[in-house]
């Protein structure tokens, strides 16, 4: 036994060293050993998902032309990364593309598959192209580790199915505005699950990154300087991507330690000054890119309309026709609507509404009649916690609204439910205005809600309408 492992040994030691001979050695560094977390995605997930989302930011943030200098430059240093990637975190499949989004904040945020998008904030605070090359590394790192599905394999329930994805309150609300409740965390309608990671998925996304930078030629402690640059901003910028980063502990050690595993001859690493510093010059010519929340108050780029263009908000609206429809809510959920309404989705909600009653105010999507269903990540485990800060945030971005009374106790296709009321004078009809919500939690951690709006004199006619919704809705999960 023992003669026969030496001898296998020993051979292995002569293949290794014949193949050194052969191969010229590989610059590829080794590093610390990375186990891929559980993820009962296929690829193929992370490649649709990440498309799907893409689409929802391209959307509604303002991203830097393609080809102009800016993004020509971002779009260079992001393929040296990619070809830095180890080969066993690689996927044909994925298309890494990379985006500078106008804001102003130090941020950056990558979807499952490949689209990474870097604010231009982040380009103006970095001191070098390695420190800018480090955020990248880390964003890269998590798409190969796929980490954004991993985490949502972890938070689902084996009933809730693909590709509900559920995360953020996105649009649709009521009467006012999309904006304040954007900058909840869960930005523009995108998955937290793919915009916030562990600190375990931390402490690989380093760990990988690191081995990138070394891989494609960086200096792999410009991850490292570029946390602690971060960090010593503070301010309105600096948190935001650590928030959704967070220091697993010890972060610049570990970075460094690796840094020195991977034995990094820092003479040989290289990066190209001249062009990072054309590149912040020209940016720092430009117009100051703006917040996001000033982002999010225009509604985003103008192509983030949630409403058909010619949609108008009139005074008079059709009541709710007596004839209703069943609407299915992929395999989430299905509900009984009234036929005269129509439906506008987006990635976790679904408005219904009567024409007249949709439309643009002041630059904002807003709707006077009808309902919404759709589900946002639970930020309670208590139902009425839960309910209340989801409530919360609607108050917040519709300021006109009080709320009436506290919770009751409802049911929602069986399901333990809580309902309360939302009252005030509407900016857009100029009426007072009812706003009914019913909230439930399902079993993977999301709230589930039904809101049902219309002016108060109009409120038993549509409370009918919102009560045969209620009574028909099934939830499957
Ligand atoms: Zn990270």
């Amino acid at each position: 036994m023992t003669n026969d492992v030496r001898f296998q040994r020993m051979v292995l030691v002569w293949l290794v060293a014949a193949a050194m001979l052969l191969i010229p050695a590989p610059v590829l560094a080794q590093g610390t050993n990375i186990d891929l977390p559980d993820n009962k995605y296929s690829v193929s997930d992370d490649v649709k998902l990440g498309r799907e989302a893409a689409a929802q930011v391209e959307a509604r943030m303002p991203i830097l032309p393609e080809g102009g200098n800016v993004d020509d430059y971002v779009e260079q240093v992001g393929r040296r990364l990619v070809n830095g990637i180890p080969r066993e975190f690689r996927h044909s499949q994925f298309n890494y593309e990379f985006d500078v989004v106008n804001a102003r904040e130090i941020n950056a945020f990558a979807l499952p598959g490949g689209p990474l998008y870097v604010n231009r904030g982040t380009i103006e605070a970095s001191g070098s192209e390695g420190e800018l090359a480090g955020v990248m590394a880390h964003e890269i790192a998590h798409i190969a580790l796929r980490h954004g599905t991993a985490q949502a394999t972890e938070a689902q329930s084996a009933k809730f199915q693909l590709p509900a994805i559920g995360g953020a309150i996105l649009g649709a609300i009521i009467g006012g505005s999309v904006g304040s409740i954007i900058s909840q965390g869960t930005q523009f309608g995108l998955s937290t699950y793919f915009l916030k990671y562990s600190r375990d998925y931390e402490r690989q996304a380093d760990i990988l990154g690191a081995q990138i930078m070394a891989n494609a030629g960086y200096d792999p402690r410009d991850l490292a300087n570029m946390f602690r640059r971060i960090e010593s901003q503070g301010g309105s910028g600096g948190p935001e991507w650590l928030s959704s980063h967070p220091n697993p502990g010890d972060r610049y050690d570990r970075i460094n330690r690796e840094a020195r595993l991977l034995n990094v001859n820092s003479a040989r690493a290289t990066q190209d000054t001249a062009q990072f510093n054309r590149i912040q010059a020209e940016l720092r010519s430009m117009p100051r890119a703006p917040s996001m929340q000033e982002i999010a108050r225009s509604g985003g780029s103008s192509s983030g309309r949630r409403y058909p263009a010619e949609s108008r908000i009139e005074r008079r609206v059709e009541y709710p026709s007596r004839s209703y429809r069943t609407h299915t809510g992929g395999n989430l959920f299905s509900v009984r609507v009234p036929a005269n309404w129509r439906e506008f989705s987006d990635r976790d909600s679904v408005t219904f509404a009567p024409p007249g009653a949709f439309g643009e105010y002041q630059g904002e999507a807003v709707f006077t009649h009808g309902a919404v269903v759709g589900i946002v990540n639970a930020q309670s485990n208590n139902l009425r916690e839960a309910s209340q800060r989801y409530v919360n945030a609607l108050l917040q971005s519709n300021p006109y609204l009080r709320q009436q009374r506290s919770f009751r106790r409802a049911t929602m296709d069986g399901h333990q439910a809580l309902s309360t009321r939302l009252m005030g004078r509407s900016n857009v009809t100029g009426r007072s205005e009812i706003v009914t919500v019913y909230t439930t939690m399902l079993r993977n951690g999301n709230l589930f809600y039904m809101i049902g709006v219309a002016p108060r004199d109009q409120s038993q006619v549509y409370n009918r309408a919102f009560r045969t919704m209620l009574q028909s809705l099934e939830i499957n999960a």
